[in-house]
């Protein structure tokens, strides 16, 4: 969760708002940025996700503010870290990856037994979000 700044430093993770196209304001995006040279970069990975809402945005967006948060696990992670006012690169937040995995493992199990599909797509693509891991790969190794 730490990333080396091509100028030497180290980079800190942080919650930035990304304006897009002029118009469209991006709340809560997870970047690096490197207080010695002022470099940023996003997180890669939220990378993935922040192209695929900015594809969905079209190139004429209509004005308004997004929370990204609302639609990537890693931003929300790190929102709810800074409300707990935990130190970003810290084993806190490590510790919090690591309940946030659990309690969507739980839903996924809850999902199972109603048979809601839908709803385990979605808990699918937050573990994927978090994880780099599939569900999938969970319940067989679990
Ligand atoms: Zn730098």
């Amino acid at each position: 969760m730490r990333k080396k700044c091509p100028c030497g430093e180290m980079m800190t993770m942080k919650l930035r708002t990304v304006i897009y196209s002029g118009k469209v304001e991006i709340d809560n995006v997870p970047i690096f940025s490197c207080t010695s040279c002022k470099r940023s970069e996003v997180i890669p990975e939220v990378k993935p996700d922040l192209t695929g809402l900015i594809a969905k945005l079209g190139a004429d967006p209509s004005k308004g503010t997004l929370l990204f948060n609302e639609c990537n696990e890693w931003a929300d992670l790190l929102v709810e870290a800074k409300v707990n006012k935990c130190q970003p690169n810290t084993v806190e937040v490590q510790a919090l990856i690591e309940q946030r995995i659990n309690m969507l493992l739980d839903m996924y199990l809850l999902a199972q037994t109603l048979n809601d599909e839908a709803w385990i797509v979605d808990l699918n693509k937050r573990l994927q979000q978090i994880s780099g891991k599939s569900l999938y790969t969970y319940s067989l190794t679990r």
